[in-house]
């Protein structure tokens, strides 16, 4: 196999310096902090059975990437470091070049995206853990047991080597852009899941990627039914939250407690708060302020990683009887509507729901690490985020 350049993040570099005191400190470059990523020439010596060579085409920026990249591997502040490299990139869309012996469900030339669907099976670990049996290999129990080869690689590479297990099958000739926002796509389509059908308001805090995706996919399948409310201190998102069908949005928490109370005693739907609460934003005054505003009951959904622990109104929690879980990903059931890739994949091919808009911007593939470094940059620069959604990035 010929080489390719593969893209890298080792978490056993040293910090060489704080990113934040680089910003104010001239005799800093904060660009000498990203030690930690690299570039190398690499190939693929050997295809182990069930696996895939997949030649990427696309990629787009997630967050989680750019928050690996900033906490240098490690998940959470004062954790011991994941060792070995990182691979970072999972929102591509790519191409089948080579096939492993056994591998069934696909062929040379098949256009795929990737995603965690049967974890244990993926990684020959046995028994095949409960979660991994019911389609969410996102919350396999046996994620410890995983031994990721050195030649796997990422989307941020020219190749990655996957599982068959991992890999989902695209029609041929879809976009490539809407191929890359399948994987956030679904994440939202698994949060939609979770709203009933009797709900009268949904409340989202922050506005990203994944929470305009959800707004629109909640109007599509509920129409004006379901009333969406927004709270972000992003323009950039809340505008398109707004286009997406979002009734009301706010960068104000007390405009938007106020709004809010204004919208419960006008529509008299629900009085009391939200049914569903979904937060994007994962800081105590989010989820605070998302206790606070959904009724007795309801539900509030959590999907940000804080990276460390944060005070929660639990007295409040427990006299409203709210719900509070945790929501990661996506599910591959094998029932069709319960299958989030596959029902997005049909919503974007059959132009039900569009997602291409989301993409701000598109870079070359080859300045790969400069783009992410930028990103990052940016990042921590902005206290709202990125004024932006995805970034593209096209081989
Ligand atoms: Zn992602
Ligand atoms: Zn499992």
């Amino acid at each position: 196999m010929e080489k390719f350049r593969c893209f890298y993040l080792d978490p056993s570099i040293e910090e060489p310096f704080s990113l934040e005191n680089s910003f104010y400190n001239k005799t800093l470059n904060p660009l000498d902090w990203f030690n930690h990523l690299f570039e190398e020439e690499v190939t693929i010596t050997k295809v182990n059975n069930g696996d895939v060579v997949i030649k990427v085409v696309g990629v787009t920026i997630c967050n989680t990437d750019i928050y690996e990249i900033l906490n240098r591997g490690r998940r959470k502040k004062n954790v011991s470091r994941r060792s070995g490299k990182i691979f970072l990139g999972h929102e591509l869309v790519g191409v089948i070049v080579r096939i492993g012996n056994n591998v069934e469900k696909f062929k040379k030339g098949d256009l795929v995206c990737i995603g965690d669907f049967n974890t244990c099976k993926a990684f020959n670990i046995e028994p095949v853990c409960d979660s991994c049996k019911n389609g969410k290999g996102i919350v396999c129990t046996h994620k410890h047991r995983r031994k990721f080869t050195s030649q796997s690689y990422g989307g941020f590479s020219e190749f990655l080597v996957r599982s068959e297990q991992q890999v989902f099958k695209l029609p041929p000739g879809f976009n490539h852009q809407s191929a890359c926002l399948v994987e956030p796509a679904a994440l939202a389509h698994y949060c939609f899941r979770k709203i009933e059908r009797k709900a009268s308001n949904v409340l989202l805090l922050g506005c990203g990627t994944i929470g305009v995706l959800l707004v629109r996919l909640i109007k599509y399948y509920f129409k004006d039914n379901v009333k969406i409310f927004c709270l972000s201190n992003n323009a950039t998102h809340l505008e398109t939250a707004t286009k997406s069908g979002a009734c009301f949005v706010s960068s104000e928490i007390t405009a938007f407690e106020e709004s809010a109370k204004n919208f419960r005693s006008e529509s008299g739907a629900s009085i009391g708060g939200f049914d569903y609460t979904f937060d994007f934003i994962g800081q105590s005054f989010s989820i605070n302020c998302g206790i606070q505003l959904t009724k007795p009951n309801g539900s509030i959904f959590e999907l940000a990683f804080p990276s460390t622990p944060i005070g929660i109104d639990i007295d409040t929690l427990v006299r409203k009887e709210i719900n509070l879980s945790g929501l990661h990903g996506y599910e591959a059931s094998s029932i069709a509507k319960n299958h989030d890739f596959q029902c997005v994949v049909e919503l974007i091919d059959n132009e039900l729901i569009n997602v291409n808009d989301l993409i701000s911007r598109t870079v070359p593939f080859s300045n790969i690490k400069e783009v992410l470094i930028n990103e990052c940059l940016t990042n921590m620069k902005r206290d709202n985020g990125v004024p932006w959604f995805r970034t593209f990035a096209q081989t």
